[in-house]
């Protein structure tokens, strides 16, 4: 019998375990050692999680959107109050700083703000008289049950972008987390409670492929959300749509930073530290190819490659730390992987981060950063996301180059330029094939009243994450066309009523 804690789901507003034998083991990544064990769904847990998100949605969706709103308000300050108990959460499972884990937090609750603005988001249009004595107008309505499958990079703020829209715009939910890190769901599931969610609105369940698969395969489930890796979000995408549901799939990613010889270079190495670095380079927005233009090459090299050196990493509840473990051995050998192709491959290893060992923390998984130079696009470690604290650096003669190079990745998730000439940059927002795109910003987020999402292999779908498209993604519009008895002509008509 193991003596650790066995972490379950939350069906009908209380945490059950889960019904079958099978568990998947997670770790602390600072120290290397298994913290608890994570209950797999089965098809039957799934099935029931369905069932009750299924019989909660007709009083829900009835609630009027005004107090559906109050609950994300008191759920919006459940969440202040427990910032950082969350964020200790994250960090523990994650391996990501402290600072950064509350940041993410804050990411979420920014979802949590704009949906208690869903009164006003949902109001529909409506036109007077559209023919003599008709009017008409249109209305959003919920979907049913709704599915969000997310990613261990961001366990709080990926489910974040998903459930608050969905349940305030009248839908029930259920939340499949990565089984790396699956705490925080529990703990969001019983903030929401304590906000006063009817039980069975909210569930989440824990699990693997055959949980994803038994969401997608359910009749049940009306739209599934899903952010991960691109083969996986191409599944989810095909899957959920031959069966009927609606699908947004966000996948992987390549983000280029377009480095002008006239960018201020200080302003732009201390922007790739933390775009590529932070959180050890596992962000779907972290920058991981920095496009040096023109002679800018040896002077950014020359910059960047001591900061790299001189990266604080240490485990993430150290305040001082920059840069904490990755988040399984199973990833850190990937990453290492991917360093040893691009050397066989010929890019220079200007900084290598594959043999570092924290003191004390010596079954951790740490690694350094690492800095690759003259990195060319036929290259592994070009073409694919490594997803791990390593910075390729390729060098291209001129801005023609540099966005025809970002233009041909088959990702578009997030891009940058650093420069201080106006019009390059707006050349470059204007002709980049890519989703998000920052002008001296290296990591453009859009802000939770904003709508996030990439372009080609980054995104399967028609609706980017939060902000107004998740209004359009959670709910269906009708038209209604009325008149009432003092304006029916006598008589059957033959002609449009606009004729009239
Ligand atoms: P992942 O694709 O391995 O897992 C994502 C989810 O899918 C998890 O819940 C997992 O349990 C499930 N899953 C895994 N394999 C599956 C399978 N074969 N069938 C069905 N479900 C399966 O991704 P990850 O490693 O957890 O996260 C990292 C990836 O997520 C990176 O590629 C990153 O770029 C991407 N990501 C993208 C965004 C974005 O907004 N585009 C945001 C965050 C992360």
């Amino acid at each position: 019998m193991s003596s650790l804690p066995t972490i379950g789901h939350f069906i009908n507003g209380q945490c059950v375990p889960s019904s079958g034998e099978r568990c998947s083991d997670v770790f602390n990544p600072a120290t290397g050692a298994v913290s608890a064990k994570v209950g797999l769904a089965s098809h039957a847990d799934v099935d029931v999680a369905v069932a009750t998100a299924q019989a909660a949605f007709p009083a829900w969706a009835a609630q009027p959107p005004l107090r559906r709103a109050r609950v994300m308000f008191r759920f919006k300050e459940l969440i202040e109050q427990n910032r950082d108990k969350l964020a200790a959460m994250i960090t523990n499972e994650h391996g990501k700083v402290f600072t950064d884990a509350k940041g993410e937090v804050v990411r979420g609750l920014e979802v949590a703000e704009f949906a208690s603005g869903i009164p006003q988001l949902l109001k529909g249009e409506y036109t007077e008289q559209i023919s003599r004595g008709i009017d008409a107008w249109t209305m959003r309505q919920p979907l049913g049950v709704c599915t969000g499958i997310t990613p261990f990079n961001f366990p709080v703020m990926v489910p974040m972008w998903m459930f608050p829209m969905a349940i305030a715009c009248g839908n029930t939910f259920v939340l499949k987390p990565s089984e790396r890190d699956p705490s925080a769901s529990l703990l969001l599931a019983e903030l929401l409670k304590e906000a006063g969610l009817p039980d069975g609105v909210f569930n989440v369940v824990q699990g693997d492929k055959v949980a994803v698969d038994a969401l997608l395969d359910h009749p049940d489930v009306k739209a599934v959300s899903f952010v991960g890796s691109t083969p996986i979000a191409e599944y989810i995408y095909a899957t959920g749509c031959a069966k009927g549901k609606r699908v947004q799939a966000l996948g992987g990613a390549k983000n280029h930073m377009v480095v002008m010889p006239d960018a201020d270079l200080e302003q732009t190495v201390d922007a790739l530290m933390g775009a590529a670095y932070g959180s050890a380079g596992e962000r779907c927005m972290a920058i991981s190819v920095a496009v040096a233009v023109g002679d800018v090459g040896d002077k950014l090299m020359a910059a960047l490659a001591p900061r790299v050196r001189e990266l604080k990493i240490n485990q993430g509840m150290d305040l001082a730390a920059e840069m904490g473990p990755v988040v399984t051995q199973q990833h850190k050998d990937k990453i290492l992987a991917y360093i040893d192709d691009g050397v066989a491959a010929g890019a220079q290893l200007a900084v290598d981060g594959r043999n570092f060992t924290l003191p004390g923390h010596e079954r951790g998984f740490f690694m350094a950063g690492t800095l690759f130079d003259h990195v060319t696009p036929d290259m592994k470690i070009y073409k694919e996301e490594i997803f791990g604290p390593v910075l390729c650096v390729v060098r291209v003669p001129d801005f023609a180059a540099a966005l025809a190079l970002v233009n041909r990745h088959e990702f578009g998730n997030g891009t940058a330029i650093f420069t201080r000439d106006g019009n390059t940059a707006r050349e470059y927002t204007s002709r980049v094939q890519v989703g998000m795109v920052g002008v001296n910003v290296p990591i453009p987020v859009p802000m939770a009243f904003h709508s996030f999402g990439g372009w080609k292999r980054s995104l399967f779908g028609d609706h980017h994450a939060h902000g107004p498209e998740a209004v359009r993604f959670y709910t269906k519009q009708k038209a209604v066309t009325q008149r009432w008895p003092a304006s029916i002509a006598a008589g059957a008509e033959f002609a449009m009523p606009t004729m009239k």
